[in-house]
């Protein structure tokens, strides 16, 4: 198999010192990001490991895809059921494995959760039912539409929200009548090996779901495994490679990859609410949130004010270890982006920007950088144009709602966007010309945590959606049934043979249909 390998999972990954998640040749080690404590060492799943997994899965698919979907949404909900049960301890994991603030464990992972595998549950049966199309032309025939399980879906999640963003795309798959074969990343796989122990606990089919730890080179292992679809999300960089792996092998793939959200603050915004929501925004999960506010364009009118008003608030978050106190922002998880957050203040420093507060890793054992808001910025900085990926918020003032709109828009990324403004109909104008998969107005982050709708991102964000009716939908194949309605007897007149009559038939019946006349639509109004 060529094997795509993760530049980053073999090369910078492994390593010593507080919170870094090691590897050895057959195991991974993970570090409390917070603290530096060794949590537990799980195994490099190899390939042929790999290969074992999705068989199983397989077998184990034949019989859950041949339940009734009412069925297996029942399951699913005693999976939910005993996720709530145990959510102090998945709390507890995810605020040791991740750095994360108990109410964001709490909130943000397991509540979410919970709440996708009732959407998904609740759905399923309505969505995936097979549904009767009326043709417009071949009113002589009926069509069917049905979404048939794929089979085994891959699914390769990040170490953001390993809890949500895993189960969103695992627990999808198997309502829609699925396997699913997860390959958890490998800062964050305890958290994924829980996940399991509470699927087994709960008496779901043990073979349907299962874990494969490991890195890279296990994720690639996973596409050459003879997959049906595989869900990816990650980064864009390790997004391109997935991609091609997937389509060296004809294999479909939704891609939910960076973001780099912007938020315009219009001229009548509400200098509150947006600041709350701008730290709320940039700093939840220390912004590492594909969703983040990632770069603030703020009109002239506002601009000062609200500068100042998010500098305040921002002063005000209690950050540290959340195994100790009930801290706002939480650790950074993967110690590289310490050095991408460096990176870009001191390329916006030396072109003019200023920290107006935090700035620099914060002390302590673990991995802590300080909420960082920065002024003056423009797009001649890394800072507005790349993905941060943490605790960074730059703003940008603008002369008008045109400008906010042109520079919102120049990013290779689009995967959400953010307006504020007293006006709401205004404001969902702008949205209309915003180029992302996603636009809030007068809010943040939210739509990553409603499954009713469609999720996903344009450009180099991505492509495919997962949750709503779509991700559901997204998670089968489509298949077309197509019977008689009426008998016509043992030869069709769009058969053989062709003769100077037939053609003269079909020729003044083209006429008839599609001139504007209308044939076609009185014949539909008939059926
Ligand atoms: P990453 O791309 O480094 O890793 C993601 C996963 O891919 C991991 O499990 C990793 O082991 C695996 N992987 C690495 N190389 C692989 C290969 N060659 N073949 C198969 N799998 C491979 O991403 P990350 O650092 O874990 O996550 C952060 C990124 O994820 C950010 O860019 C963030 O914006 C993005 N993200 C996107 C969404 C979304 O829904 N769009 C949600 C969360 C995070």
């Amino acid at each position: 198999m060529g094997q795509v390998v993760s530049e980053r999972s073999v090369g910078s990954n492994g390593g010593s010192g507080p919170g870094v998640n090691g590897h050895g040749d057959a195991t991974i080690r993970s570090y409390a990001p917070a603290t530096g404590e060794l949590l537990g060492e799980v195994p490099n799943t190899s390939a042929d490991e790999v290969r074992a997994a999705v068989a199983r899965a397989r077998r184990a698919q034949e019989a859950w895809g041949a339940l009734p979907v009412e069925e297996r949404c029942q399951r699913v909900l005693r999976f939910r059921d005993a996720i709530v049960d145990r959510s102090d301890e998945i709390v507890d994991l995810l605020s040791r494995e991740c750095g994360k603030p108990r109410h964001e464990a709490l909130l943000h992972e397991v509540l979410v959760a919970a709440d996708m595998a009732t959407y998904f549950a609740s759905t399923a049966p309505r969505a995936l039912e097979p549904r009767e199309i009326k043709l417009h032309l071949f009113k002589h025939r009926r069509s069917f539409v049905h979404y048939v399980p794929r089979g085994v879906v891959g699914v390769i999640s990040p170490w953001n929200f390993p809890f949500q963003l895993a189960l969103r795309d695992v627990l999808a798959a198997v309502v829609a009548g699925n396997a699913a074969v997860l390959k958890p990343s490998e800062v964050t796989p305890l958290i994924a090996l829980k996940q399991k122990e509470i699927w087994d606990g709960a008496g779901m089919p043990e073979d349907l779901f299962q874990v494969v730890t490991g890195l890279g080179p296990t994720g690639a292992a996973l596409i050459d495994s003879g997959i049906q679809l595989l869900v990816f999300t990650g980064s864009v960089g390790t997004g391109r490679r997935v991609a091609a792996a997937c389509g060296e092998r004809l294999i479909p793939c939704v891609m939910e990859l960076g973001g780099k959200a912007p938020l315009i603050a219009c001229a009548d915004a509400d200098v509150e609410r947006t600041a709350q929501a701008i730290v709320f925004g940039g700093f939840a999960n220390a912004g590492q949130v594909c969703l983040s506010v990632e770069r603030v364009y703020a009109h002239r009118e506002i601009h000062d004010r609200l500068l100042e008003r998010t500098i305040e608030i921002t002063k005000g978050l209690h950050v540290g270890d959340p195994s100790r106190a009930f801290v706002d922002v939480g650790a950074v998880v993967f110690p590289p982006q310490i050095d991408v957050a460096e990176r870009h203040i001191k390329d916006a420093v030396e072109k003019g920007a200023s920290v107006k507060t935090g700035g620099k890793r914060a002390p302590g054992p673990g991995q802590f950088f300080e909420p960082t808001i920065l002024a003056g910025c423009d797009h001649g900085m890394t800072v507005m144009t790349e993905e941060i990926f943490g605790p960074i918020v730059p703003f940008m003032q603008v002369a008008t709602e045109e400008e906010a709109i042109r520079l919102a828009n120049e990013s290779h990324l689009g995967l959400n966007a953010y307006v504020f403004s007293e006006d709401t109909d205004h404001a969902r104008r702008i949205a209309e010309r915003l180029q992302a998969g996603g636009v809030l107005v007068n809010d943040v982050l939210m739509n990553g945590a409603c499954p009713d709708a469609p999720f996903g991102g344009i450009k180099q964000s991505g492509f495919g959606r997962v949750m709503g009716e779509d991700g559901l939908r997204q998670m089968c194949d489509v298949k077309h049934i197509n019977a008689d309605r009426v008998n016509l007897g043992a030869r069709d007149p769009l058969w053989f043979p062709y003769t100077e009559a037939s053609y003269g038939w079909f020729k003044r019946g083209l006429r008839a249909l599609y001139s504007s006349g209308g044939l076609l639509r009185r014949i539909g109004e008939l059926f």
